[in-house]
């Protein structure tokens, strides 16, 4: 039976429901009705899903597949923020020098040309859809991150990917062109003829086929297939996963980001510490209060990614410890607080943070999905 997520389930559900969270207001229930008729279907309803839905045109019927309730995905989790060169002296050639830089001549330099190139206009259009980045004296703020040779990650707080999704994901549910569905696993691609014609879903017990001339797969990260991964569990590669199945060449797999840092709590899940922190000035240091991470690249904290993270490696295997501190003294309090405020109340849960003091950090690199 076709899906039909009813639009006009939708619309009533938004007009009585002012109160409700905007995730709440994603359709629950199962199949309705006969129907169908999608121009685009999308798989994946974080950032990535959301965005592509507003921006897709505004009389195409959008069908927007999420196998979690809508509010949560790993963009909700993201934490330091996003970067853009859009900061007086900064420029795109910076950025794009910075990036290439950073990747070590593996990045492809059309791709990059093209995200640093067209950023500072998704951020303006995030801007005006009503993302509340931080601001001093009315201007976006912006804090300096591994590899970038300027201050421009816009942020909101540390909680600037939960300040993005809530946004668009109020925006898409205000959309009558667009019917979000949540809880609907989508296990399978519908070929025909060697053509994508829509895709198979599950929700509750019944498999229904969706047809649509269009499929986008933006199911996000696949951190969970990693033994140490800061990743909600939802972050299972399945957009890969169905491409594969329908017979995509797949490339690149060995790219997944690696995070630095995270909070080392036995037996609990890796909470990211965000680069930011190091950003703002923090320093990692080893048992003994030294700095080791100068020992490894002249950037310290500051070195790419990759290069901290192999920075702990070698330092844990010398050193013979399991885990490194990031110490907060060097940041004022006040700055701390109001920086970081989710990272602290996480902390302080766990008393590892007390002001101003060391907490300490995962004794591996983070594997899966970190943070830009
Ligand atoms: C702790 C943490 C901190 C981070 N900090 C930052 C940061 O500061 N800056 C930054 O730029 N990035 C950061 N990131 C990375 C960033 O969050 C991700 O790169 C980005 O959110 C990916 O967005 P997405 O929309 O592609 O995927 P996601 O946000 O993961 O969304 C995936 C969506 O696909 C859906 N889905 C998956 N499989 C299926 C299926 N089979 N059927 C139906 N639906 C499916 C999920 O339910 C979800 O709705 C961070 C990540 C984490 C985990």
């Amino acid at each position: 039976m076709p899906v039909d997520c009813s639009l006009q389930q939708k619309r009533s559900e938004n007009d009585g429901g002012g109160e409700r969270a905007a995730e709440d207001r994603a359709m629950e229930e199962g199949v309705v009705g006969e129907g169908g008729g999608w121009d685009a279907v999308i798989v994946g309803a974080g950032a990535a899903g959301l965005y592509t839905a507003l921006c897709l045109p505004a009389e195409w019927k959008v069908l927007l597949l999420t196998k979690e309730a809508l509010n949560l995905s790993a963009s909700g989790w993201a934490q330091g923020g996003i970067a853009a060169a859009i900061a007086p002296g900064d420029s795109s050639m910076l950025h794009v020098a910075d990036t290439l830089k950073a990747g070590a001549g593996l990045c492809e330099p059309q791709a990059v040309e093209f995200l640093v190139e067209h950023a500072p206009d998704c951020i303006a259009s995030l801007v005006e859809l009503g993302v509340a980045f931080d601001r001093i004296a009315g201007e976006l703020a912006m804090t300096r991150e591994a590899a970038h040779s300027r201050p421009r990650v816009l942020h909101a707080a540390d909680r600037t990917g939960k300040a993005v999704v809530t946004t668009l994901a109020e925006q898409a549910l205000q959309r009558p062109n667009i019917q979000v569905c949540s809880r609907a696993f989508v296990l399978r691609l519908w070929l025909e003829q060697g053509c994508c014609r829509g895709v198979g879903v599950m929700r509750g017990n019944a498999l229904d086929w969706v047809r649509s001339p269009r499929v986008i797969l933006a199911a996000g990260g696949g951190g969970q297939v990693f033994s140490h991964t800061t990743n909600p569990t939802l972050s299972t590669g399945d957009g890969v996963a169905l491409a594969h199945q329908a017979g995509a060449q797949l490339r690149d797999l060995e790219f997944f980001q690696f995070h630095p840092t995270a909070l080392m709590v036995p037996g609990a899940p890796c909470f990211l510490i965000s680069e930011a922190v190091r950003g703002e000035g923090a320093h990692l240091v080893d048992d003994a209060g030294d700095r080791f991470t100068l020992q490894y690249h002249p950037d310290g904290e500051l070195a790419p990614r990759d290069v901290v993270s192999r920075a702990i490696f070698q330092h844990l295997q010398k050193t013979g410890r399991d885990h490194v501190w990031l110490d907060l003294r060097p940041i004022p309090e006040a700055q701390v607080r109001y920086r970081f405020p989710n990272i602290i109340r996480v902390c302080q849960n766990g008393e590892w943070i007390c002001f101003l003091g060391l907490f300490p950090s995962l004794r591996l690199p983070t594997t899966g999905w970190g943070e830009w």
